[in-house]
């Protein structure tokens, strides 16, 4: 693992990236030989890298498992729903209001139970502590405590208050006494907890806590507003990918935007890795009025000789696999090559955030 032993990331990447063999199984004995299959394969490990942090390492190939199948199942329902709605594509304008109201009357209420679920204690420490504001030192004289104890009871309830909320807006109930212990484990991000309440095994063995745990291991990741990878090994596309996701997360893209986005910074590394050999690729967040998300990738290599015959759809930069650039311009907003034969190759592309023009 020769220089990595002082980064972190670079151990997880490297972990992550043993775990290629295994997640290539679980898509390929689901999808086979779908064109989308490699990207089933980098989207799993994009998310597993991203929760790496938070697990123990023992976990990690189960959770890889169950997230390859988590992430095969959602983009079979996102293709059916896009299948649904097409006949109605022209005019998405009416029903989306009432439906929007819904979902966040459903949330409030979902909300509401969850703070439910909670002691009294619970609810009310909490609920100082983020609505009115009171500091845990004030808090842990009014109840004969020290602040660092109210700091840790606040961390365990907000690990379970997302754990009930999960729960109450999927109108789930866990089908086991185990399963809402190893939600907490894994919502609070508590290594040790984990591996206590057997949260690997649990993982494989429940289906209800397989699905729950993906949302509840990516939330938290630190935030920059500008991220710069370099690019020079196939565990790089992966440690892009999530980047790249982990800064759009930030701003109000859907689920199907931040895939975009993540397909096609991935796509971009991979023609680095290729072709250049090395590269970079700076992932930034643009705060004009409008909000977006900026990729550059950037290489020092052979250069694309003719740039309009590679935007050409049919045109393939590597023998048939991926989407080639012309793939790439279409998920994104805005998107620019620039070449130079011998001195390299920039990519520039932009996607907005979509909520401001409607
Ligand atoms: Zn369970």
């Amino acid at each position: 693992m020769g220089g990595s032993d002082s980064d972190p990331d670079g151990l997880h990447a490297q972990a992550v990236a043993d775990l290629i063999p295994i997640v290539r199984r679980v898509v390929g004995g689901r999808v086979g030989g779908h064109p989308a299959a490699e990207d089933l394969v980098q989207e799993t490990l994009t998310r597993v890298l991203a929760a790496s942090a938070t697990i123990e390492p023992g976990m990690l190939e189960p959770y890889a498992i169950v997230t390859a199948r988590n992430v095969v199942a959602s983009m079979w329902r996102d293709e059916d729903r896009k299948r649904r709605n097409q006949h109605r594509a022209v005019d998405l304008t009416e029903p989306e209001s009432p439906e929007a109201r819904i979902v966040l009357d459903e949330e409030q209420g979902a909300m509401a139970q969850a703070l439910g679920r909670l002691t009294d204690r619970e609810r009310q420490t909490l609920l100082a502590h983020e609505v009115a504001g009171t500091d845990t030192r004030t808090l842990a004289q009014e109840s004969g405590s020290t602040a660092g104890a109210v700091a840790a009871q606040l961390n365990r309830t907000r690990a379970r208050l997302r754990v009930e909320y999960l729960l109450a807006a999927r109108q789930v109930e866990p089908p086991t006494d185990r399963c809402r212990p190893v939600l907490i484990a894994l919502s609070s991000a508590d290594q040790r907890r984990q591996r206590e309440v057997g949260a690997a095994q649990h993982l494989l063995e429940c289906e209800v806590c397989a699905e729950l745990s993906q949302p509840l291991l990516e939330r938290g990741q630190p935030r920059d507003d500008t991220l710069r990878i370099p690019i020079a090994a196939d565990p790089d596309i992966v440690a892009a990918r999530t980047a790249a996701r982990r800064l759009a997360s930030s701003l109000s893209f859907g689920p199907t935007d931040l895939t975009v986005i993540a397909t096609a910074v991935s796509e971009v590394c991979r023609n680095i890795v290729r072709f250049a050999g090395s590269g970079e690729v700076v992932v930034e967040l643009l705060d004009t009025p409008r909000r977006g998300l900026q990729v550059v990738a950037r290489d020092a290599g052979p250069g694309i000789g003719d740039v309009d015959a590679a935007m050409t759809d049919g045109f393939s930069t590597y023998g048939g696999l991926g989407l080639g650039l012309p793939g790439v311009r279409r998920l994104m907003d805005e998107f620019a090559v620039v070449s130079e034969p011998g001195h390299g190759t920039t990519v520039t592309m932009t996607k907005w955030e979509r909520n401001d023009h409607g």
